[in-house]
């Protein structure tokens, strides 16, 4: 790894980091830590962003406090994570997440839905053999798990890209840059910290990560690392489909999801995890290419521009709606009757991806009622108009009846039609609403708390 790279420390007086444009509480968790004698550093996206002048999702610090020090010091303090044990700090809404220096080449990359904490490791990092070895790797080079603390310098070089592995000093205010953050920042690239080839086979989520970050922040990936994408591309499939179910969401409902989507087809991401749509989307349809995915994908980061919320059963009716469609259509065909023929669809699609990219019943459940619906849509209102309206699924299916009228607008429009009916009907009984809710749907992953977004006014770009 970058081991002859050299520390950068810049001094406050050289970056427009200012505490008042973090999180209250993430601040008072650095002076805290710092006042009982700890060093404590912001971290990752959150420096990374305020750099760039961006609002932090969230707000990460690092600290030499072992987790047990940790539970001791915050009464609002969870320890979580098999793999790598971290504190959360919960507060009304929000959670900072604390994690203790780590050595080695490893992630915090957590399984979706996180286990309950296992029994308390030692106070010291350096101990606790009875625990089995801290570090495992398989035989082919990927990290299952690691809980080895370690220097501030080693918590950096196993971070994934250089621009993520800033650190900024509450002691003293600095940004403490031992990757080389600070330049591929400025040149607006994304770089793998070490080599590429060696950190995305640790890690092979790293390679959607690297165009996740290439495409929210408008950057380039450096060619070494945009090389080793395009070698490794093909054994990305050795994550766990439900961790690239979530991997893949966060992807493509950051806002720039169309771009995303051709980068990942450009570095060969998309063919491994969609193996089945990827065909399908190469074959032509009458002489044109599927360009409905793109238009689809194009109309979701439109929406989340504008500061609406895009589910995941809708994102992903959306993006495979052709597909589905076709499939449907196979069944109907074949003779089924158009409810059994959706069910049939929902469930080839399902068997499709099971073994690549695990998204869950219940989000396919909601993905097939908003097909479903659409055949409903088209009675005005037909019988029970108000149970249609009154369905939790209502909104969803409407939002993509209206993306299936813009692509070729009639005179009449039917989701203007039920949009009016909606807005006439009186509000449905609570029950009424739960009846078939499907789960909200959540990037944050099943059993993470949601982190809810903190409105601050925008932050000037800073200086680096
Ligand atoms: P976002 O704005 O999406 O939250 P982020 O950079 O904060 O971006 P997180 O997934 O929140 O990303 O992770 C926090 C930090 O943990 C990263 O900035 C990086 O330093 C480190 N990290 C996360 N995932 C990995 C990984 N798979 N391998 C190595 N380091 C990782
Ligand atoms: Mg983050």
């Amino acid at each position: 790894m970058n081991t002859n790279m050299k520390k950068i420390i810049v001094p406050r007086a050289e970056h427009g980091i200012s505490r008042s444009l973090m999180s209250p509480n993430g601040v008072k968790v650095l002076y805290k830590l710092k006042e009982q004698g700890f060093t404590a550093y912001l971290v990752g996206g959150g420096v990374r962003d305020l750099l760039l002048g961006r609002e932090p999702k969230d707000f990460d610090v690092v600290t030499d406090a072992t987790p047990n020090q940790l539970k001791k010091l915050f009464r609002n303090c969870r320890l979580i994570g098999r793999r790598f044990r971290l504190a959360h700090l919960h507060y009304q809404d929000e959670i900072i997440e604390v994690a203790t220096f780590r050595s080695a080449a490893d992630a915090p990359v957590e399984e979706p839905g996180e286990p309950a904490p296992e029994p308390e490791i030692p106070e010291s990092g350096r101990e606790g053999r009875r625990h089995g070895p801290r570090m495992l790797k398989s035989d082919d080079g990927m990290v299952l798990r690691d809980n080895v603390f370690g220097t501030p310098e080693e918590d950096a070089l196993r971070r994934d890209f250089t621009v993520n592995a800033l650190f900024y000093n509450i002691a003293d205010f600095t940004i403490i840059d031992h990757a080389g953050g600070i330049e591929d920042l400025r040149n607006g690239l994304i770089r793998t910290i070490g080599d590429p080839l060696v950190r995305f086979t640790e890690d092979p989520v790293r390679m959607i990560r690297a165009v996740r970050f290439a495409s929210m922040l408008g950057f380039n990936i450096e060619e070494r690392t945009e090389a080793a994408i395009v070698e490794l591309s093909g054994s990305i499939n050795k994550a766990t489909p439900p961790r690239l179910y979530e991997e893949v969401l966060k992807l493509l409902l950051m806002g720039a999801g169309e771009r995303t989507y051709q980068m990942m087809r450009h570095c060969g991401l998309f063919e491994p995890l969609f193996p089945h749509f990827d065909a399908w989307l190469s074959r032509e349809s009458e002489g044109f290419p599927h360009a409905r995915v793109g238009k689809a994908l194009e109309w979701v980061d439109e929406r989340l521009g504008g500061g609406e919320q895009v589910s995941a059963p809708l994102l992903i009716a959306l993006m495979f709606g052709e597909y589905l469609e076709e499939k449907v259509a196979g069944f109907r065909a074949a003779g089924a009757p158009p409810q059994q023929a959706t069910e049939m669809a929902i469930a080839a699609f399902a068997g499709e991806l099971a073994p690549t990219v695990a998204v869950p019943n219940r989000v396919l459940l909601a993905v097939r009622e908003i097909l479903s619906c659409q055949q409903r849509f088209q009675k005005t209102p037909g019988r029970n108009g108000r149970a249609v309206v009154g369905r939790a699924i209502f909104a969803d299916a409407l939002a993509y009846l209206g993306f299936i009228e813009k692509l070729s607008p009639g005179k009449r429009s039917l989701a203007e039609w039920w949009r009016r009916f909606a807005a006439e009907q009186p509000a449905p009984p609570a029950e009424e609403a739960q009846e078939t809710a499907p789960e909200a749907a959540s990037v944050e992953g099943k059993g993470k708390k949601k982190r809810r977004r903190r409105r601050r006014k925008k932050p000037a770009p800073a200086a680096v």
